[in-house]
């Protein structure tokens, strides 16, 4: 029989795979055990109204056998096989595949990465790894086989052959090895049962091998024989297809570290079963630590993502919002097809149905850890609370209700974590405002003289030390009608009518002096005010405007730097000090000089209380010295 010409689809299509510069090509081992899974799915089928089929359900298996010698690699099953027509129809034209019709649409540079990586590309994977490809089958209810076989491109031959059994025979003879890629260890032993294991895991039927072993030997323990053994390699019924009665916690926390290396202990395990519009099965771990690289741009979030126990993708992204991404798992649906052959916008939709379910279990679950087991949600919340700040900070709120109950801050009062609403709850009639102190340490913020006047009132803080914190209050602005309000800014709302018009009568009379003082630090600050916050400090600098002094810290620590706009600072100067009295009397004494060098000294203490560095340490030393004269 003479050569047979590939569909143009199908020719475009297996170009695709021949010349792929995708790195995965070890998938074609999962797309070619997914097809003899099917097969002996529709053969078992058969076989519970047709007893001329004559095999059970532990009859059937998938058989795979390397030849190193002879470079090929060989998959066979017992499943329904393929007729002469059939091996013609099925492998010389690739059903109207839903993966070529997205890449005629998608034409991109690296467009073969994108869909072979997340969906499944069918048969002609095998032309990754393999030059040549044979395909022996005998369909169910016939006594004659026949070969399929292609080198490729140009075509392929079908002839009558031998085959004692029903089912199908695939042999792949292995590429060479070249500079650009290892084909060697495709007929490594190991590697195949590792790829067995990492994506065909849960097929349905055994998937078996010849395993060379070691056992001491019978008549001389000390010495060491090989043996061959015929193995089932994949473990068939994944975890999360059980039932979680009939699953121990050993069992969910082995499968965790095995599966997603981790060395931590999950603080976790959310086992979904869902039956709806989509159907899915979901195994989802709260790991307690974060990865290494977890807050770098390395990390790559995703759910493993499997087709009916037939793993598509090993992170799948869109599965996970972008503040749940800590979260380690494998999603299962029987919805989505191993091709995407379907259409691709359907499918999508199904993947943010289970994308938005998941969204809302996970969310659930960790409201119960913080309501039930407060100390585990605390050891998450160092591990990962900040993912939640950046995530409602970086989408301009949007991720706000979603979390901001999930928030926790060191209050000031006792140093422990609390919610927005336990702060709230807490709160005095009387004070009006959420307050927080933010800086580099919760022992710093302790020392800041800004807050006296709130901690005398009885007024808890919220003590902020992340960098992203000031920049998050801004966006949130408000929890359950109070305002938060930055201890370090211009006005606290601590006093009351009569004390405001006190101090405005007092500020009116020293408006000279405080103008003087503003001269005198030449635009250093925009403005000398009486303070309203101080008690036993003489001074401190407050921030005026959008920008705190702390976020100008935060941003000036960033690439990038050089164009970082300045906090507007006001100096903020205590009336009941005994400096004030200093400073009154040398300006109507009319020394200009000593109110200029007072300023400067009171100014660069405020800087230093702030934790910030001295402009001028030399004309800082200077003035001291000047002092002590
Ligand atoms: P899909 O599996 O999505 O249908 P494939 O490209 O993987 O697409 O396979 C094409 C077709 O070839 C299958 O639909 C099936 O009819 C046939 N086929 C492939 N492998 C086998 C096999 N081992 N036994 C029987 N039929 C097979
Ligand atoms: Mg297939």
């Amino acid at each position: 029989m003479g050569k047979k010409q590939f569909k143009t689809e199908s020719k475009r299509m297996l170009d695709l795979m021949i010349n792929s510069i995708y790195t995965n090509k070890e998938i074609f081992l999962r797309e070619l055990i997914s097809n003899a899974s099917d097969a002996i799915d529709k053969l078992y089928f058969k076989s519970l109204t047709d007893n001329s089929v004559q095999l059970s359900r532990d009859d059937f298996k998938i058989d795979i056998a390397i030849d190193k010698e002879n470079r090929t690699l060989k998959i066979s099953d017992n499943g329904i096989g393929m007729t002469e027509e059939e091996l013609d129809k099925n492998l010389g034209t690739i059903a109207k595949s839903g993966s070529l019709q997205f890449s005629k649409e998608n034409e991109t540079a690296d467009k073969d990465v994108d869909i072979i990586g997340q969906f499944g590309v069918g048969f002609y994977a095998a032309f990754m790894v393999a030059d040549k490809v044979e395909v022996l089958s005998r369909a169910f209810g016939s006594d004659k086989a026949f070969r399929w076989t292609s080198a490729g491109l140009d075509g392929y031959t079908i002839e009558e052959a031998e085959k004692d059994t029903v089912g199908t025979e695939i042999t792949l003879h292995i590429m060479p090895s070249s500079e650009e890629a290892d084909y060697d260890k495709y007929l490594e032993s190991y590697t195949i049962q590792n790829l067995i294991k990492q994506y065909s895991d849960y097929i349905r039927f055994p998937v078996k091998m010849d395993v060379e072993k070691s056992r001491p030997k019978e008549d001389n323990p000390e010495e060491y024989e090989t043996y061959v053994e015929n193995e089932t390699i994949n473990s068939m019924i994944p975890l999360w297809k059980k039932n979680k009665s009939d699953i121990t916690e050993e069992e969910y926390n082995k499968f965790y570290s095995e599966k997603f290396y981790a060395y931590d202990k999950p603080l976790r395990v959310i086992h979904q079963k869902a039956e709806g519009t989509v159907s899915y099965q979901a195994l989802l771990y709260i790991p307690e630590k974060a990865d290494y690289n977890y807050y770098s741009k390395n990390f790559e979030k995703g759910l493993a993502l499997y087709c009916s126990g037939v793993k598509i993708m090993d992170k799948c992204a869109d599965l996970l919002p972008d503040c749940f991404s800590f979260v380690k798992g494998i999603v299962d649906s029987e919805d989505l097809s191993l091709n995407i052959s379907r259409e691709m916008l359907q499918q999508d939709r199904q993947l943010k149905v289970i994308a938005r379910a998941l969204e809302k279990k996970i969310k659930k679950e960790l409201e119960d850890m913080l309501k039930n087991e407060r100390e585990k949600y605390e050891t998450f919340w160092k591990s990962f609370g900040l993912q939640f700040k950046y995530a409602i900070y970086s989408s301009y709120g949007a991720e706000r209700t979603l979390l901001e109950d999930l928030l926790l801050f060191k209050r000031a009062s006792d140093g422990k974590l609390c919610t927005l609403k336990e702060y709230r709850d807490a709160m005095p009639e009387e004070q009006k405002y959420i307050y927080y102190a933010a800086g580099e340490s919760a022992e710093k913020l302790a020392l800041l003289p800004q807050a006296e006047l709130v901690r005398d009132k009885g007024f808890d803080m919220l003590y902020l030390t992340d960098d992203v914190d000031e920049f998050l209050m801004q966006i949130l602005h408000d929890f359950e009608e109070k305002e938060f309000k930055s201890i370090s800014g211009d006005d606290l709302g601590l006093e009351t009518e009569e004390e405001k018009k006190e101090k405005e009568e007092k500020a009116e009379e020293n408006k000279d002096l405080f103008a003087a003082m503003k001269d005198a630090l030449d635009g250093k600050v925009c403005e000398v005010v009486l303070s309203s916050k101080l008690k036993s400090h003489p001074v401190c600098l407050s921030g005026k405007g959008a920008l705190s002094i702390e976020m100008e810290k935060v941003l000036n620590t960033m690439p990038g730097a050089e164009n970082v706009p300045k906090a507007e600072k006001v100096l903020e100067i205590n009336g009941d000090h005994a400096v004030f009295e200093t400073l009154k009397s040398a300006f109507a004494a009319g020394d200009t000089d000593k109110v200029k060098l007072y300023a400067e000294l009171l100014y660069n203490q405020a800087r230093l209380v702030e934790g910030l560095s001295i402009e001028d340490p030399v004309a800082f030393s200077n003035a001291i010295c000047e002092l002590m004269k």
